[in-house]
Order: C-alpha cells, then sequence, then structure tokens
C-alpha cells in the first residue's frame, strides 16, 4: 500500500524552493485528544504541511491490543 507512505511525508512541494524537498517533522501542538505536527522546509524553513495525530487512536489500538491478549482462545476453537 503506497497510499500509507505519503502519511508520513519525507519530502514535500515547496512554494518557495519551487520543488520537492525534504521536510522535518516538528511537534507544534498538544492537545488533550491529539498531538499536530509541522512539516517544516529543510532549506528555507516554511510550513509546508500539517499532521494531526490523533490520541484517540493510540488508546484504540491499545484497548484492542489488550482486548486481544484477554480473550484467549476458547478450547473449543
Ligand atoms: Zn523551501
Amino acid at each position: 500500500m503506497k497510499q500509507f507512505e505519503s502519511l508520513r511525508a519525507s519530502s514535500l512541494y515547496c512554494n518557495r524552493c519551487k520543488s520537492a524537498m525534504p521536510v522535518r517533522e516538528r511537534l507544534l501542538l498538544v492537545l488533550p485528544d491529539k498531538e499536530i505536527y509541522d512539516y517544516l522546509c529543510t532549506a528555507c524553513g516554511d510550513s509546508l504541511g500539517q499532521r494531526e495525530v490523533g490520541s484517540s487512536e493510540k488508546l484504540m489500538t491499545r484497548a484492542a491490543a489488550q482486548r486481544a491478549r484477554g480473550a484467549r482462545r476458547s478450547p473449543l476453537l
């Protein structure tokens, strides 16, 4: 699935540099339910995009993992 790779962008198009530039990720904001990351052009420092990471995703993943661990296979299966 190539689409998932774009979620963690390593380079984005920069209007100021007029080409796809490598970016660095910076934690912009931490909210109770999510974290917002800023993508900055490594050449000029312009903000090229943002990414939101919902903490509910993490919680859901954790809960799912716990549920999977707790739900032991029944001897009948
Ligand atoms: Zn740039």
